[in-house]
């Protein structure tokens, strides 16, 4: 029973049938609108899901979506609660939702909402599919080299919020036991923070990527860390994960040391490659040689820089689709933010949330209904029919409006 959420009595909900995801025909998915321009990328993006649903599968399929509340509209709906407890339960029973972005009100008491969701539940892998669409702006010479999928590990490391502000009682005493019973030295008054690492957390996060590399037909899986520098933390990270491929799946992959010492190079039939690399080079090997990778698994600092550095390589977050998953929960979530300046302005570019549809629409195994937007988006680029933001790097483009780029995407759905 939910105070203001209606479950629509239309649909029915996805279940967990023997560990796998079962996707009835009409299946009940969350979403929340979020804050500032979230109303205008929900509703045009909305129309173009549910567009692609109904020409792929003629009529057979259809969404039942299931409003959520988190953020400003909660706010107003619940005692100025932002978090409410029943979105989140919403979410564990429907199993998949999609969320426009939520502003976090400035000043002391309030933890990102984002953070507290992939927190209250556990949404322990952040996936981020950086590629590109042709027509799209880019800095690069050769941006049609870029496809990886990065899965940036969401729950610890120095996110993990166990900070003492310099000079506090409970600073002083981590550090009087750190310096008389850890024997190590650091500056006085210093902000100390921690960073865990644990080998659970990295071989589930690690698990998740080389098991989507597998069932995507991916060639390699790098492990990014700092491991030269952090030893135990960082150098943990690739040597679990190194592990983890090793014990769980022998049968499907092989190192990089081990193509070069046995194969000579020659990738051997159905192995994914396992590979690991410094994060700082990582940056540079993204744009100079993004030809080299394909699945990336992170920590999660790492894993937030790169994920935006290399979205910025293909038009930015303004077109980067993401996800927050667990096993059996899925957030899909546009990347980034309110920007409030646009608020009910209907111009902002829907794509980041728009694509992120297209990952649940896979994530459901609805192929042929992401396949569809994922034809038609090009063309419409291509075109040179695109919000202002895309507008202002091309020349003699045409500027559409939020929803007028919708329409354009659903005349060319629709068209082929
Ligand atoms: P932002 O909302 O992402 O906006 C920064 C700039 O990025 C905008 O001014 C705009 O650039 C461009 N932009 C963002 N979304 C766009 C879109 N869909 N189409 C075209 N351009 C787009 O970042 P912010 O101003 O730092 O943050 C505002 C609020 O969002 C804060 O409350 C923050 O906490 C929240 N936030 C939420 C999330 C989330 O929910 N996942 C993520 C990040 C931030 P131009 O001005 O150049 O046109």
């Amino acid at each position: 029973m939910f105070n203001h959420i209606r479950i629509p009595e239309s649909g029915h909900k996805i279940t967990i049938k023997d560990g796998a995801l079962n996707v009835p025909d009409n299946p009940i998915i969350g979403f929340v609108e979020g804050d500032g321009i979230g109303p205008d990328i929900t509703s045009a993006s909305m129309r173009v899901w549910d567009k692609a649903v109904e020409l792929a599968y003629g009529g057979q399929r259809k969404i039942h979506w299931c409003e959520l509340y988190m953020g400003e509209k909660a706010g107003s709906l619940y005692d100025g609660n932002y978090f409410p407890d029943e979105s989140l339960a919403a979410i564990t029973e429907l199993k998949v939702a999609i969320k426009g972005p939520l502003s976090t009100p400035v000043g002391g008491g309030f933890r990102s909402l984002n953070v507290s969701l992939r927190q209250a539940l556990d949404l322990y892998a952040c996936v981020r599919p950086v590629k590109y669409f042709s027509g799209v702006p880019s800095p690069l010479k050769r941006p049609e080299e870029v496809d990886v999928v990065i899965f940036r590990e969401n729950t610890e490391d120095v996110y993990s919020g166990i900070e003492f502000v310099a000079g506090s009682p409970e600073n002083q005493k981590l550090a009087k036991f750190l310096r008389e019973e850890m024997n190590v030295d650091f500056e006085v008054n210093a902000g100390l923070g921690i960073k865990p690492v644990s080998e659970y957390r990295t071989k589930r996060l690690v698990r998740k990527a080389i098991e989507y590399a597998i069932d995507n037909g991916r060639k390699s899986v790098t492990l990014v860390h700092k491991g030269n520098i952090m030893k135990f933390t960082e150098g943990a990270f690739r040597a679990w994960g190194y592990e983890l491929a090793k014990t769980e799946f022998a049968d499907t992959t092989i190192t990089e040391a081990e193509l070069w010492d046995q194969f000579d190079g020659e990738v051997p039939e159905g192995k994914v490659i396992i590979k690991d690399r410094i994060a700082d080079i990582m940056f540079q090997l993204l744009q100079l040689r993004p030809a080299e990778f394909d699945v990336i698994a992170t920590t999660n600092l790492n894993g937030d820089y790169l994920s935006d550095a290399a979205a910025a390589e293909v038009g930015g977050i303004g077109i980067a689709p993401g996800a927050n998953v667990a096993d059996h929960i899925a957030v899909f979530e546009a990347t980034h933010g309110t920007a409030p300046k646009y608020a009910n302005q209907n111009k902002v570019n829907p794509s980041s949330l728009l694509l992120s549809g297209v990952m649940l629409l896979e994530y459901i195994r609805w192929q042929k209904a992401a396949d569809l937007i994922n034809r038609a988006y090009p063309k419409v680029i291509e075109r040179g029919t695109v919000t202002y933001d895309f507008a202002r790097l091309t020349k003699g483009a045409t500027e559409v409006s939020t929803s007028g780029f919708a329409d354009a995407l659903i005349e060319q759905m629709q068209s082929s």
